[in-house]
């Protein structure tokens, strides 16, 4: 869903098999960049004050991407291996953890509405939710989509 919202290219297959990476990996890419974009877009504005807002949100993302990081031996150990049944409660807890944040970044915290691009041909304008809570411009000042 992820994904699709935010328009992630995904590596096309032949044989159809896809594992969680497939998709995660590029997502994530995919969220860092439009943050990047945002970043850039509200400077180009002279926007100081949503840049700091940005760059608070690239702290929260990079935050969350190393606890993903750092935990994905357990998912691949699990996944893979069928390792389950040797892991506590406090083996997945963090796991759990890093991925549910992982996931809330998708998303708005007040409408919970997925974050989706919203394009003007093949750009995308802005990154919305919604409700209106999220709404972060990509337009750059003096570049036309
Ligand atoms: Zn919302």
């Amino acid at each position: 869903m992820v994904c699709d919202a935010l328009r992630v290219r995904v590596t096309y297959k032949l044989n159809g098999r896809r594992v969680l990476g497939d998709f995660l990996l590029p997502a994530m890419d995919q969220y860092r960049e439009i943050v990047k974009k945002a970043r850039k877009t509200a400077i180009s504005w002279g926007d100081g004050e949503r840049q700091i807002e940005f760059e608070e949100i690239d702290s929260i993302r990079s935050e969350i991407y190393k606890r993903t990081y750092a935990e994905q031996w357990a998912v691949n150990a699990n996944v893979h291996y069928n390792n389950w049944a040797n892991f506590s409660e406090n083996d997945f807890r963090p796991v759990v953890d890093a991925f549910r944040d992982l996931c809330g970044l998708f998303v708005c915290s007040k409408c919970g509405g997925m974050l989706r691009l919203a394009m003007t041909g093949i750009k995308p304008v802005s990154a919305r939710c919604n409700c209106g809570q999220v709404g972060w411009n990509l337009t750059e000042k003096g570049k036309t989509n």
